[in-house]
């Protein structure tokens, strides 16, 4: 078993469902077990400004799945997501992240991990923080990691926020 932690984002088509839909979706994946997800948070784009802002979360999974067999999976789920890669960073409706696998690193084409730019990404250390709180990355404490980001635009959605925008 390895304890993985994925990183969910959607900024189309009700983003509070899409991730509640995949949150769902990953507590059934084969040889799994959804360990525990953070709050979903609403955050600033990355890249291209003229589009919405996104959705957030991340979930802690453990898995028998190997790392290429486990990004099959997200792949899969983001397709049934109806996701259609346009722009560079553009608007999605689901984009899944495999952030880390365990300790293990992975240097392929398809598939790096720890994601190469998680540890610059606020969108990515405040819900992790969330769930790891004591975790390292390349050595340093996530806590350090998350002074060097600008976490000040990132906003926890409360429950209530959650059911308005799951309705919308
Ligand atoms: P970013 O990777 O900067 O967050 P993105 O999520 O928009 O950008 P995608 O279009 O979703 O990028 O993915 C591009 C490719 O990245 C995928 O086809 C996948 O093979 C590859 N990839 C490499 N490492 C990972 C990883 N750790 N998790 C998910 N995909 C990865
Ligand atoms: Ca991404
Ligand atoms: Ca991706």
């Amino acid at each position: 078993m390895a304890l993985c932690y994925i990183g969910l984002g959607s900024n189309l088509d009700n983003p509070v469902n899409q991730l509640r839909q995949a949150l769902d979706a990953l507590s059934r994946l084969p040889l799994s077990h959804l360990i525990s997800t953070s709050s979903l948070y609403a955050t600033p784009p990355v890249g291209p400004q003229d589009q919405p802002d996104f959705i957030n979360a991340v979930a802690a999974l453990d898995t028998k799945l190997s790392p290429l067999a486990l990004l099959d999976q997200l792949q899969a789920l983001e397709q049934r997501h109806r996701r259609r890669r346009q722009r560079h960073w553009g608007p999605r409706t689901l984009d899944l992240d495999l952030l880390l696998y365990g300790r293990q690193t992975c240097a392929t084409p398809r598939l790096q991990v720890p994601h190469r730019h998680m540890h610059e990404r606020a969108f990515v250390l405040v819900p992790l923080h969330e769930l790891a709180p004591t975790l390292t990355l390349r050595q340093r404490p996530l806590s350090d990691w998350l002074k060097g980001v600008d976490s000040a635009p990132i906003r926890r959605l409360s429950d209530v926020d959650v059911t308005t925008a799951a309705t919308i």
